[in-house]
């Protein structure tokens, strides 16, 4: 689910405990409705803070178990929502206010949340000022001056701090109109592009894939199918037991014993119909004789010679599976754009099919720059490094089972570039390099790319992987991934990964997350996705538990190795603790 987040103004207020944040809010709201502002706030309480009162008849229905309680009276209502497991989201909390009704969004708290926030301080409260270590105060209102470059006001002057926030909003207003897309975090950096905007941005651009051809059931692992598979048969293909015992008719139960006429093995039939009063010993899986519907289990039954007495009630039609019980004849099994793993491969092959229809593979360019860059396998030279980011991404395109147009190290220089991107936009459906594309590096890449038309230069909100280079060349869709090794597998995983899986047919996928619990403190920065390498682990209790691999430097390939899973932290969080909740992204499958 996407959250749709109130385009509304944000603006927060920052302090120590003691300054009076409440104080100064309840003497500013008067000032600011009387402009004519609509105003929402938003506060956090401490954990244990409640609303209701013991007593209420919407406390006792709480207690009795209402997870959302709505009370509504004449004037007011509220909405109590239980959150047992974890404080919910401040992005999901905003969606929560009626953005018709406001025109700006006050918060109170909220303290390692990202979003453009006044900071309040007195001399008096004696603690240190927030504004050099948060990227997120706009400006200052104090009783004393600074030497900083943000605004300030006086603290006790409350028109100044109104006509602050005046402004805010109206310029809040006036930029919408430029901003397609107006979160909260984004607004800060507007030359950054969110991870979710790249993606989104990615997956527009490219598309599936049109040709598809047969392949052996037996060669079918890890491709997409290319049509939609209808069953040829039912499954079971005929009415069976599903149990050794013996088989009898539903409407002769009452019998003291049966005459056991016969004995049918899976693989055989017995041809006659069964009368009343006769019973056919049956194993699992053989075909139910015409007339017999109900199985008794052998564990319930003893043969004496040819005669058989059951010690169980006994229901007419039990223990027998019907024809087409499992899947019926011209039923759908799987839809185009399946991929086909093990259930999938078995599936189609218990359908009866020799072959089937898939995307035709997916080719993928791939070459690195650098003159720093060496192939393995050779002494070293010195000044270089040896090339590993190849290695990783062939890896990564072997998973996905693309076939792979290995181009080696490009040098660099720009003519070889732009005939080296030529020629692999000529024999690949997808072309990637890594290396050369961080802004502000003289790199040849960004040159040769320049040269050859619609690349973009993006600077990702995210780390690793700032840098991304991304567009097309002669049609096909060009990735330009950092140099980084790290950051090359963070980047393919967020952006390539999807992009591959869509030129493939598998139009919808969605890459597992799940949460688990922090078991160290992590430090990410506001406004910017983190994905740290993680380790989860399942603890004494059964919950999910999280801790990183240690240092996390871009350049540190093992962290990948040792992981097995990324931490994703999102832009709106700066620091999570020992015991909050993050989410996890299972790395099992896909590296
Ligand atoms: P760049 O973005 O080209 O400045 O690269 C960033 C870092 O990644 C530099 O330290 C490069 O040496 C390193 N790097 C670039 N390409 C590769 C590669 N193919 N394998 C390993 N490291 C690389
Ligand atoms: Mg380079």
């Amino acid at each position: 689910m996407t959250i749709q987040k109130p385009n509304l103004p944000l603006l927060g207020f920052a302090a120590y405990s003691g300054t009076g944040k409440t104080t100064l809010l309840e003497a500013l709201l008067p000032k600011l409705t009387e402009t004519g502002l609509r105003i929402g706030v938003l506060k956090h309480a401490h954990h244990n803070f409640d609303v209701d009162k013991p007593g209420k008849d919407s406390y006792r229905l709480r207690k009795a178990g209402a997870s959302q309680m709505l009370i509504s009276s004449r004037y007011r209502h509220a909405m109590m929502a239980e959150t047992p497991d974890s404080e919910a989201d401040f992005e999901y909390l905003l969606t929560r206010f009626d953005s018709e009704q406001l025109d700006v969004i006050l918060v109170e708290g909220c303290k390692n949340i990202a979003f453009p926030k006044i900071e309040l301080h007195r001399e008096e409260v004696g603690k240190p000022w927030l504004y050099p270590n948060d990227d997120n105060i706009i400006a200052i209102a104090a009783d004393s001056k600074v030497s900083s470059p943000l605004p300030q006001m006086d603290i006790n002057d409350l028109n100044a701090i109104r006509d602050f926030i005046l402004d805010y909003v109206t310029t809040y207003a006036s930029n919408k109109s430029n901003q397609p897309v107006a979160a909260c975090c984004d607004t800060l950096s507007p030359a950054f592009v969110s991870v979710t905007q790249g993606r989104e941005k990615i997956l527009e651009a490219v598309s599936r894939l049109q040709e598809t051809e047969a392949v052996a059931i037996t060669n079918s692992y890890g491709r997409v199918l290319g049509g939609d598979i209808i069953s040829p048969v039912n499954v079971p293909q005929y009415t069976n037991s599903a149990m050794d015992g013996y088989a009898i008719r539903g409407d002769d139960l009452d019998q003291d014993n049966y005459h056991v006429v016969a004995e049918v093995l899976a693989g055989y039939h017995y041809e006659k119909p069964v009368e009343p009063g006769q019973a056919v010993k049956i194993m699992t899986g053989a075909p139910m004789p015409a007339q017999a519907d109900t199985v008794i289990m052998r564990e319930q039954a003893t043969q004496e010679g040819d005669s058989v007495t059951f010690d169980a009630s006994i229901k007419a039609g039990q223990n027998v599976r019907q024809a087409g019980e499992d899947l019926a004849l011209g039923a759908p099994v799987f839809t185009q754009g399946t991929r086909i793993e093990s259930p999938e491969m078995g599936m189609l092959a218990s359908l009866g099919f020799g072959q089937c229809d898939v995307v035709r593979k997916l080719k993928v360019a791939i070459f690195s720059t650098g003159d720093e860059v060496q192939n393995p396998g050779a002494e070293q030279k010195p000044n270089t490094i040896y090339d590993s980011n190849r290695f990783t991404l062939r890896g990564l395109l072997q998973k996905l089972g693309c076939e792979i147009i290995d181009l080696g190290i490009i040098e660099d220089d720009e003519d070889k570039m732009v005939s080296a991107l030529e020629s692999a936009a000529t024999q690949a459906d997808l072309v990637m390099t890594s290396g050369g594309v961080s802004v502000g590096d003289a790199d040849y890449i960004k040159l040769a790319l320049d040269r050859l038309g619609q690349i973009d230069f993006w600077r990702i909100n995210m780390r690793p992987g700032r840098p991304l280079a991304f567009g097309k060349i002669n049609d096909k869709p060009f990735f330009g991934l950092p140099g980084n090794p790290v950051a090359v597998m963070v980047s393919f995983i967020n952006f390539v990964e999807p992009a591959i899986r869509k030129m493939q047919g598998q139009m919808d996928w969605q890459p597992l997350k799940v949460n688990a619990i922090a078991a160290e403190s992590l430090r990410s920065r506001q406004g910017r996705t983190e994905f740290s390498r993680g380790v989860y682990t399942m603890n004494t209790q059964g919950q999910l538990e999280v801790r990183t691999t240690g240092k996390q430097g871009s350049g540190i390939l093992r962290s990948m190795s040792e992981a097995n899973c990324l931490i994703e932290i999102s832009p709106a969080v700066d620091t999570v603790k020992v015991g909050e909740m993050v989410t996890v992204i299972p790395l099992q499958g896909r590296v």
